[in-house]
């Protein structure tokens, strides 16, 4: 599942490409793909309309358009954004295509179908209560504190609720409670000041390391050019069951955390 760094790369990446051209045509395969209106008006709605910039917020796309539209995007499990030549034919697993001017076409690819689309005047009808972006400056390790200090979840599951902080998800909380040396199993409310401050630090530096590499293409992420990021490559713990702690030498477990696969060092991580 594509997470901020992911995200936040191909919002990057497509920016150079899309931004100040104008949508001239879409084609809908799979109109469910469209959340909100209906397939009829979200075209009859969007075709015309220029892109003026590009945006994020936590694992969201958001494509900000001249009538002051957004068009909101989630990839969700197998999602992918690629740009292509307005005469390439979209292959089979291509559910949508966003036509450019200037002979470029946004191919919108899902495998799996559980891809979204809105076009909506407020995001925040699609966007429900949201934390904080790690990046905002708001978000201190006094901040991460008051979030998780007090809750009796496990620390892997309250840092992948996106009510308390946006964007992370299974691969980057692993990485940055192994970074910051904590059983993912821990409750939020046994953390110490100090490790919620090497949290705080951890997160940042994970999240900043993915963005980095363009993103960890575990499955099918793709950048918007149909090539994957090395994020993956860096990971130490993350998806990598049976292999070495590169500190310690101890074989990396998997357990189940709240229904996510989760990836831990059992000497470096003790609960
Ligand atoms: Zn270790």
């Amino acid at each position: 599942l594509p997470e901020l760094p992911e995200v936040e790369t191909i919002k990057n990446e497509l920016s150079s490409q899309v931004v100040e051209r104008g949508i001239t045509d879409v084609d809908l395969f799979w109109e469910k793909q469209v959340r909100r209106p209906s397939a009829e008006e979200f075209r009859s709605r969007i075709v015309g309309q220029r892109i003026k910039g590009l945006g994020r917020r936590g694992k969201y796309l958001l494509f900000h358009l001249e009538s002051g539209e957004i068009l909101v995007i989630h990839l969700k499990m197998t999602g992918s954004l690629l740009v292509k030549p307005t005469s390439e034919r979209p292959e089979k697993y291509v559910r949508s295509v966003i036509n450019l001017d200037g002979g470029i076409s946004i191919h919108f690819r899902d495998i799996r179908k559980f891809s979204g689309m809105w076009l909506v005047k407020d995001v925040d009808g699609v966007i429900k209560k949201m934390g904080l972006e790690p990046f905002d400056p708001a978000f201190t390790p006094r901040h991460l504190a008051g979030i998780i200090g007090s809750r009796s979840a496990p620390v892997k599951a309250l840092l992948c609720d996106q009510t308390m902080i946006a964007g992370i998800g299974n691969m980057y909380a692993d990485e940055a409670l192994y970074e910051a040396g904590i059983h993912p199993m821990r409750p939020g409310s046994s953390l110490s000041k100090a490790e919620i401050k090497r949290l705080h630090g951890a997160i940042r530096k994970v999240l900043e390391n993915g963005i980095g590499n363009k993103g960890a293409s575990v499955n099918t992420y793709f950048l918007p050019d149909g090539i994957k990021g090395t994020a993956h490559s860096e990971f130490r713990v993350a998806h990598r069951r049976g292999e070495k702690c590169p500190l310690c030498g101890c074989e990396i477990e998997r357990i189940v955390v709240r229904q996510r696969g989760t990836y831990f060092c059992p000497k470096c991580q003790k609960d």
